[in-house]
């Protein structure tokens, strides 16, 4: 039985991805300081023999308890912007010291590793959809740049361990993913909007709704990670995975407030100084390597999500 690290496995994808290595027979030590993540996103894996849960911050030096792994993913950061602006230190810290510590583990181990990289790298950009060949246009000082320069700060110190000692790590370029289990209060759109419209709230629309994002059902998302761990021969590769339907954010309130029945009124905000007009992921590159491609459409994967919330909320 191989053993599979999950740093950052008690968040929203990384729940999904431990549930799925579990699955497919791995033994998986989960990894999490629980800052933005839960404990109720893993109580269910906590009875499977094969499934462990370390409470560590991955800043610090790691606990020799983890012992030796064949694979790890690392998905250890926040991730939507409040949390991370609010985590602004521990942002950039968790993707600096944080994947310098696992690519260290990596190297001692001899083990695979994957780099949850984000469509952020690309910041509000100029090309689209977006390819991986596309450098970005991130402002490095913005309030969104503790997020956006420590993930192009990881994807390079993953590109020097790749160079220097051969690890054989992939980079994902993750797009917006959502889901159940996302927090309703992490202030991301999906969740924003799904909870407002349950409670007959107004939905905030930042600015005038006519930016674009490309959302990916969660299932799906964590098919291509799977995919693009488990594939042979692609070491140094960079991967974008999301869903390429790019979709209008007001159009998104309307879907949202139909599904939901709501009688919810739009209430429009001012837009977050650095908020990407537009983004699109190019998946050519995963559908060639992994033969990879979203299946869930945005109304099956919406229905999934409000049904959770409303049994959870
Ligand atoms: P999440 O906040 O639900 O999960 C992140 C997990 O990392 C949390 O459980 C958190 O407690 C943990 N963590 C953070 N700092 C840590 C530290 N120092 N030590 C140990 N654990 C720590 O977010 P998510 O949406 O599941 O995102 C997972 C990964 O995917 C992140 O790296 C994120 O940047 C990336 N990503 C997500 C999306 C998306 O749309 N959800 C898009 C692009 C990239
Ligand atoms: N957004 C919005 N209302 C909200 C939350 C977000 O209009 O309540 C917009 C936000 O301005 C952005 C898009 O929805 O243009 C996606 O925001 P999110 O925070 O989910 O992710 P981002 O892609 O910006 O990291």
């Amino acid at each position: 039985m191989k053993n599979v690290l999950v740093a950052g496995g008690a968040g929203f994808i990384g729940s999904w991805l431990c549930e799925e290595l579990l699955k497919q027979n791995f033994r998986v030590v989960c990894i999490d300081n629980l800052c933005t993540g839960r404990e109720q996103n893993i109580l269910h894996l906590k009875q499977d023999k094969n499934f462990e849960f370390i409470n560590c911050d991955i800043i610090k030096p790691l606990p020799e308890s983890i012992g030796k792994m064949d694979f790890i993913f690392h998905l250890a950061s926040p991730a939507s912007p409040p949390a991370y602006q609010k985590l602004a230190i521990e942002t950039l810290l968790v993707n600096s010291n944080g994947t310098l510590n696992l690519l260290e583990l990596a190297r001692k181990d001899n083990a695979r590793f994957l780099f949850a990289s984000t469509s952020e790298v690309y910041g509000n950009p100029m090309q689209h959809p977006q390819k991986e060949t596309y450098w970005g246009n991130v402002n490095p000082n913005g309030i969104r740049s503790m997020y956006d320069e420590s993930k192009r700060f990881a994807e390079a110190l993953c590109m020097a361990y790749f160079r220097k000692y051969n690890i054989d790590l992939r980079i994902a370029r993750i797009f917006n993913t959502y889901g159940p289990r996302m927090r309703a209060d992490d202030g991301r759109v999906i969740s924003n909007f799904i909870n407002q419209s349950l409670q007959d709230e107004p939905l905030t629309v930042y600015g005038d709704g006519k930016q674009t994002r490309s959302l990916c059902y969660v299932s799906d998302l964590v098919e291509g990670l799977l995919g693009l761990m488990f594939e042979e021969g692609i070491g140094g590769e960079v991967v974008n995975l999301g869903n390429p339907h790019e979709r209008i954010i007001f159009e998104l309130a309307e879907i949202i407030r139909r599904l939901t029945n709501s009688k919810s009124e739009i209430s429009f905000k001012e837009l977050p100084q650095d908020d990407p007009e537009r983004r699109c992921p190019g998946i050519s590159k995963a559908e060639k390597l992994l033969n990879w491609n979203p299946k869930i459409s945005l109304e099956q994967g919406l229905q999934k999500t409000i049904e959770w919330y409303k049994a959870n909320l």
